[in-house]
This record gives C-alpha cells, sequence and structure tokens, in this order.
C-alpha cells in the first residue's frame, strides 16, 4: 500500500509527457510564438527514478536541441530549497492556491521576507529529511539527514496505522490528513510519556541527524496496547485523534531542536544565517511552521556580532542566550531576527515551477549544461558545485 511503483510511474512519464508539455505550452501565455517565446528549457536531472528522470531529461534535451536553447538540468532538493526565493522575491506575488488561508500560505509579502545567502533550510519531504546550509546557487552543506525513515514516510505510516482516512489525489497526501485529524484531538498530551522525542538528549555535533523509526515503532506499540484493551479490538476515535496529535509534537519537537542546535553552530562559526527555508511537503503542515516561528524568533540578536573577538565565556554566554530566551542586543544596532520562510503550500509539494526558477537561478550564474548531460538517480546536494556528478 503507498508509494511509487517505478515500473507504473515510467510508463505514465512516457504516456502522458507529450501531453502534458503540450498543454502547459498553450496555457503559459506565450503569444503567437509558442515555445519560440521560451528562453531557457530547465529540466530535473536527479535525484529520483532512473526511467521517470531519463523520459524527462530526453524530452528537455531534444526540446532544446531542436530550438537551440539552453539546457540547465536541475538538482530536484536545490528547486526545493530555492522556491522560497522566487516566492517573496515579488510585492505583488499572490499565493497560487486560492484555497488556502492567508494564515496558512504564510508569505510574508513585502516586508523583507526575501532568504538571502546563506541561510538554513530545512526540507522535509516524501523522500528526504536534510538540514542545510545554502550558501550560493549551486553550493550547500548539509548539517543533517535522516539515519531511517524520511518526516514524510513517517507521518505517512502513522496516517495507516492510525486508519486515518484520506482521499488518494487530495493536496498533501495522508500527512495532511494526519494534520488535520490531529485538529480535533481533546487532550494532545495524552500519550505524552509514551511517546519519545527522538534523539533529544543532550544536543552535540554527533547527534545532528534526524530518526522516526523509534517514534513511529512507538506508535504502533500505542495502538496495539490500546486494541488489545477495547472490549471491541478497536482504538476509539477521540484516542486516535490524541496519538496523531502526540506524534505530530513529538516529530516538530524532534525537527525544532536540530533546528536550534544549527542556529547555533552556524553563529558560532560565524555564518550570518538571513533565515530558515522550509519546503518540501511536509512543510505544508502548519504545526511545524508556527513552532520554527518560535524557535527562529529567539534567535535576534543586534547586527553582526563579532564572534572572533569574543571570549571562549562571552561565546557561552551567547550560546545560552540563543538557546533559552532573551538573546543580547546590542545598543545601537539594527535588531535582526532570523525569519522563516516557506513557499506558499502548493508549491511546497513537488511542481515544476521550482524546477524553471531554479534553472533560471542557474542561468544567471552562467551555470549552463551540455546537450548530453546524463540523468543522476543518487545525487547528494553536497556534490553539486564540486564539478563531480556520481556516476
Ligand atoms: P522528495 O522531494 O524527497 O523526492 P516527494 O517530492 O515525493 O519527495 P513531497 O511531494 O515534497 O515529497 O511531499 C510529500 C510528503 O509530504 C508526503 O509524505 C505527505 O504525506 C507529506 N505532507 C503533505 N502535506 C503535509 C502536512 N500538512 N503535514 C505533514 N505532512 C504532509
Ligand atoms: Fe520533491
Amino acid at each position: 500500500m503507498g508509494g511509487i511503483v517505478p515500473k507504473l510511474a515510467h510508463h505514465a512519464h512516457m504516456r502522458n509527457l507529450p501531453s502534458v508539455v503540450q498543454e502547459a505550452i498553450q496555457s503559459a501565455g506565450l503569444g503567437e510564438h509558442g515555445i519560440l517565446a521560451v528562453d531557457i528549457i530547465a529540466v530535473t536531472r536527479g535525484p529520483g527514478l532512473a526511467h521517470s528522470l531519463g523520459v524527462g531529461l530526453n524530452a528537455a534535451k531534444t526540446l532544446a536541441a531542436a530550438l537551440n536553447k539552453p539546457l540547465i538540468g536541475v538538482h530536484h532538493m536545490e528547486a526545493h530549497a530555492l522556491t522560497a526565493r522566487l516566492t517573496t522575491r515579488d510585492p505583488d506575488y499572490q499565493p497560487v492556491d486560492q484555497d488556502v488561508s492567508a494564515s496558512e500560505s504564510n508569505v510574508p509579502i513585502g516586508s523583507d521576507p526575501y532568504p538571502s545567502f546563506p541561510f538554513l533550510t530545512l526540507l522535509v519531504s516524501g523522500g528526504h529529511t536534510l538540514l542545510l546550509v545554502a550558501h550560493s546557487v549551486n553550493r550547500y552543506t548539509t548539517l543533517a539527514t535522516t539515519v531511517d525513515d524520511s518526516i514524510g514516510e513517517a507521518f505517512d505510516k502513522t496516517a495507516r496505522e492510525l486508519d486515518i482516512p484520506w482521499l488518494p489525489g487530495r493536496a498533501g497526501g495522508p500527512g495532511a490528513s494526519l494534520e488535520q485529524f490531529a485538529k480535533s484531538s481533546s487532550n494532545p498530551g495524552r500519550y505524552q510519556d509514551r511517546l519519545p522525542i527522538p534523539l533529544s538528549l543532550r544536543s552535540s555535533k554527533s547527534e545532528m541527524k534526524f530518526s522516526f523509526a523509534g517514534l513511529k515503532s512507538a506508535v504502533t506499540r500505542i495502538v496495539n496496547q490500546e486494541k488489545a484493551a477495547s472490549p471491541t479490538g478497536e482504538m476509539d476515535e477521540s484516542k486516535r485523534q490524541d496519538l496523531a496529535a502526540g506524534f505530530q509534537h513529538c516529530a516538530v519537537t524532534h525537527l525544532c531542536q536540530k533546528v536550534e542546535q544549527a542556529l547555533v553552530d552556524c553563529h558560532e562559526q560565524g555564518l550570518d544565517i538571513s533565515s530558515l527555508v522550509i519546503s518540501g511537503g511536509v512543510g505544508r503542515n502548519a504545526t511545524l511552521r508556527s513552532r520554527m516561528d518560535e524557535v527562529c524568533g529567539r534567535f535576534e540578536y543586534g547586527g553582526a556580532i563579532a564572534l572572533d573577538k569574543m571570549s571562549s565565556k562571552e561565546k557561552k554566554r551567547l550560546k545560552r542566550a540563543l538557546l533559552t530566551a532573551a538573546a543580547p542586543k546590542e545598543s545601537g544596532k539594527a535588531v535582526r531576527s532570523v525569519r522563516v520562510i516557506c513557499p506558499p503550500p502548493k508549491l511546497c509539494t513537488d511542481n515544476a515551477v521550482m524546477i524553471a526558477w531554479t534553472g533560471l537561478e542557474r542561468y544567471q550564474q552562467g551555470l549552463v549544461d551540455p546537450y548530453d548531460i546524463d540523468i543522476v538517480p543518487k545525487w547528494p546536494l553536497d556534490m553539486l558545485g564540486t564539478g563531480v556528478v556520481p556516476e
């Protein structure tokens, strides 16, 4: 149940791509010149399923060569990371997803929210749980990744475990249904003592990683215990709602703790982090967004603090202050705070806009690819910009 069958995905790509391209060109308002009005062709090169990537890349290479246009091969996760630079750039930008309320869309339009480099980015999706520093287009450092399931998988598996109804094809998938279901919880702390916050013991650099398998197993254990104790053999709805809320709380707290640690570490290294960009399907989650707002809101400090000129005692104090509450503010200097920036929910999940935008960002840096590039199914984001592409 769930997941993608590679062979079916490959066939669906082959069958549908021509009509999708045709429809996109027709609806893009390109005027009388149609596709000739397009300046560059951007395409996902990896990571992902080899056969599906191949269909897209071949189509794009053929189009680019036939039209004599520049070709840009895009890393899927760089595209997730850079989407927020599109959606916050234009003060007149309107959220694409008209169904989404202004509070859920969380696009701080027109209030200098633009994520300038370097920024921290949390990519939380079906296949990834990544915390990265984005130094520039084409240059990223991974600070933490998952050692087992991705957070999206954890949401999906937990939603299934809890029998949460969802309509296939509905935006957000099982994770969004779990979020909705958890909203009805009347006692979100009911299972607090039996649900672990993963890797929450003393944060240290060696623990800069994510893990969701233990949390997921704890959910399964509780479900089994509740079913065994119930006369009907079923877990009643209100308890399932409480467990969904408890799971979501622990998963989000886990992310928050690592982001907090990363902000402190970056600060110690003198990296002037401007913002935290959250993207990927799980980035649609409103609880995650608001909890991250709280975390980053505490990282408010006066202008440029020269860490290299501080004694180790001062650094310790700063670190403590950043981790607890009121951070020091230097009088007379502009106060900045780390901002949380999320693309509107519709652009958090996979979409072609993010690939086009990343193509443009790369093109502006002169990063054009030759027509003979190949797919890269396994491609750590840190390798971008090294000149090495895995076989
Ligand atoms: P990747 O980008 O790693 O290749 P993907 O593109 O398949 O993975 P996305 O489409 O970005 O993944 O995200 C899908 C995931 O997001 C699913 O696991 C889905 O359940 C989860 N998700 C979507 N909305 C929410 C939400 N509101 N709360 C929690 N999870 C959500
Ligand atoms: Fe994705």
